[in-house]
């Protein structure tokens, strides 16, 4: 018998980098030495005193049981101890922190606490896509939001119809974002608070990048905006902080009614985080801000071989503030399908196209930091080679 797939699956955006991952594929098969500039996932390991800590947290009976729902009041405190460092602001650790198994699991789940069918949520473009696959799966209603170059890929809330707005239950922010690297300022974030107040919205930041920031940048959070604890819900992660991202580990902080709501879908979906996991993540948490300045130190000498090399080359390449990635305008403006086919064909170079982030993240390329310094070099270097050909497309389409 068909096993006919439910709509909702049918409803989410067609797989565009598939043809991407095809001609990779192709690529490896050829035996070609492929640089990925596509992956978003840290290459570096786990600090040893995190993988040290889980290995000792695995070998005690206490463990081994099933965690608690809402996470060990152990890490949702030391998330809470972290938060109030880093941000000045202070949390309940029992019911305004939440653990989570990983945050896009939380990042799905919350509209199912929020959203009734038919319901709006107002979805960054271009974006990480489970901000619009979470509206899809409550059955609610995902309308684009622009983020354009023109206004610093913030949304522009002024240019929101007041119809939208007054529908809308949820409006999701991501700063730094993914994938334009854009930083929020905390006027920004004020706007997004008076917006939230006078239509009724619920703010849900995702800030997985707020420590990957460079030359004394620090990413602001909601919760520093007088009134923001009313009206948000903050997903932070140990993934990209602390190189962590196969762990399954982050939390949510933020209204107690959001968290609560949130807790209550969790209750239902899964029975928590491995208990030496959350107890390795305490460890990250506590450790010394020296593991991670480390990494941005590598990041950025990455971020300027990268940028310099290619703005040298003639393209025009935004130095990130933060996040690992590199959001590049396509030069001469070719789509972006085809400037990561290019590059791919032949320079052996992966890069994502923006328009697979959203129809607003047409004529970019976003190119990542997860590879070594001498990668890099290497990728300027067969860009280089290319010449204009990668700049305005190959002679023969042109007309
Ligand atoms: C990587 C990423 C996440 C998810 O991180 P987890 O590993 O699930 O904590 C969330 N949001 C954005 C924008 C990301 O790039």
């Amino acid at each position: 018998m068909p096993h006919p797939l439910a709509e909702r699956l049918n409803k989410l955006p067609p797989y565009l980098f598939a043809e991407i991952d095809k001609m990779k594929q192709a690529a490896l098969d050829r035996g070609e030495d492929v640089i990925n500039l596509g992956v978003g996932d840290p290459d570096l390991p786990t600090p040893d005193p995190i993988i040290d800590r889980l290995a000792e947290a695995a070998r005690d009976p206490a463990n081994h049981q099933y965690p608690s729902y809402t996470g060990m009041m152990g890490f949702r405190e030391a998330a809470a101890a972290w938060f109030e460092r880093r941000f000045g602001a202070s949390l309940d650790p029992a019911t305004e922190v939440l653990t989570l198994i990983g945050s896009k699991e939380g990042i799905f789940h919350f509209p199912l606490a929020f959203i009734d069918p038919g319901d709006t949520v107002l979805v960054p473009d271009p974006a990480y896509p489970v901000y619009h696959a979470g509206a899809v799966f409550a059955e609610g209603n995902p309308i684009p939001v622009p983020l354009l170059a023109e206004n610093d890929f913030f949304p522009d809330l002024d240019a929101i119809d007041p119809n939208v707005a007054k529908a809308a239950k949820i409006l999701w922010v991501n700063y730094p974002n993914n994938p334009t690297a854009s930083c929020a300022t905390l006027e920004f974030l004020e706007k997004v608070v008076d917006f939230a107040q006078k239509h009724q919205i619920i703010v849900a930041h995702d800030m997985a990048y707020s420590e990957i920031a460079y030359d004394g940048y620090r990413p602001p959070s909601l919760l520093q905006v007088p009134g923001g604890k009313e009206v948000s819900i903050e997903f932070h992660s140990l993934s990209k902080t602390y190189n962590m991202t196969g762990w399954r580990i982050a939390f949510a902080v933020g209204n107690r009614d959001l968290i609560a709501g949130l807790g209550a879908v969790k209750t239902n979906a899964d029975s928590g985080q491995f208990q030496p996991i959350q107890i390795a993540g305490i460890t990250a948490l506590e450790y010394d801000h020296s593991i991670v300045d480390d990494l941005i130190a590598k990041y950025k000498e990455r971020r300027d071989v990268l940028v310099d090399g290619l703005n040298a080359l003639g393209w025009n390449v935004p130095k990130p503030k933060a996040s690992f990635y590199v959001w590049i305008p396509c030069p001469d403006g070719r789509k972006s399908t085809d400037l990561t086919a290019a590059l791919l064909q032949h320079a052996a170079i992966v890069t994502t196209p923006g328009v697979g982030f959203g129809q607003h993240g047409e004529g970019y390329i976003r190119m990542t930091l997860c590879t070594d310094k001498s990668r890099l070099e290497e990728a300027v270097a067969r860009i280089e080679k290319l010449g204009d050909e990668i700049r305005s497309g190959p002679q023969e389409q042109a007309s």
